[in-house]
């Protein structure tokens, strides 16, 4: 069944209407959302971080465990090598040997400062991993703290939030499928949500540029749908106001506009009533 673009309008206005209720309980939620998905974000980063260095710990132990056999075989040469010095048979062998022994000294001494210098940098990463489990436990505070504030915030508009999903599914699944496309695009893209408005004082109700008066006349006849030359906003209608609709005909320029600024004077004294009661 083929349906009316008014009516094609007002399913957009209605859902709109809904999208626009489900932001306001969302923006009560301001920054926090965000704020507790960046916080679990930078733990994510600690974590790994911590885990890096660890891995780079047990990395330099296994080779300092490697380096510990290296002296330990060292050693034991060293003691056969003591023992052929008691059997040797002229001063050239005795002193080829004294040479072994003296080499594997100097590698012995260069395994302990590897072993030395490998201990310095294990120790400078356990303090690294120390700081940044402090600020883990800071942080997750944090995250806590901004978790139960989020989630106060949610069960107080659950009720309605539910209520609102269902409207909008219902709400939607009248509207065609290519304009519904286009609708959401225009809500994603738009910074206040707003894919549907209405022309209001000559201008969009989204991008507050000035819609022809052309334009406004064929937005009213409501035979197609028409866009906003700026911003690409559905325009549903245009909002009458007071002053637009006092009728001129037949009065003079003059008469127009003393009629216009007393229309004026007053929207003035009504806002200072409405203000001074306030
Ligand atoms: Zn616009």
């Amino acid at each position: 069944m083929e349906i009316s673009v008014a009516q094609k309008l007002e399913l957009l206005v209605n859902l709109q209407s809904i999208d626009s209720q489900v932001d306001e309980i969302t923006k009560v939620r301001g920054d926090l959302p965000m704020e507790v998905q960046d916080l679990e974000d930078e733990l994510a980063g600690y974590d790994t971080r911590v885990s890096k260095f660890q891995s780079e710990i047990s990395g330099i132990k296994d080779e300092n465990s490697a380096t510990k056999t290296k002296i330990k075989d060292s050693d034991k040469l060293i003691a056969r090598y003591k023992e052929q010095l008691q059997n040797v048979k002229n001063n050239r062998e005795y002193e080829a040997i004294e040479k072994e022994i003296e080499t594997l000294e100097l590698d012995i001494q260069l395994y302990e400062k590897k072993i030395k210098e490998s201990n310095v940098k294990i120790e400078a990463r356990e303090k690294e991993i120390e700081a940044v489990r402090n600020i883990i436990s800071e942080r997750s505070k944090d995250l806590t703290s901004k978790k139960a504030e989020l989630e106060v915030l949610i069960k107080e508009s659950q009720t309605d939030e539910d209520t609102l999903k269902v409207k909008r599914e219902e709400a939607a699944g009248h509207i065609d499928e290519r304009l519904l496309f286009s609708y959401n695009r225009l809500r994603n893209n738009a910074s206040n949500g707003l894919a549907v408005v209405n022309v209001r004082r000559g201008a969009c109700g989204g991008c507050f540029n000035v819609v022809p008066p052309q334009r406004q006349a064929d937005i009213r006849e409501k035979k197609k749908i028409i866009v906003c030359e700026h911003c690409g906003r559905i325009l549903a209608d245009v909002e009458q106001l007071a002053e637009v609709e006092a009728p001129v005909r037949g009065r003079g320029a003059a008469a127009a506009a003393a009629a216009a600024s007393a229309a004026a004077v007053a929207a003035m004294a009504a806002a200072a009533a409405a203000s001074a009661t306030e």
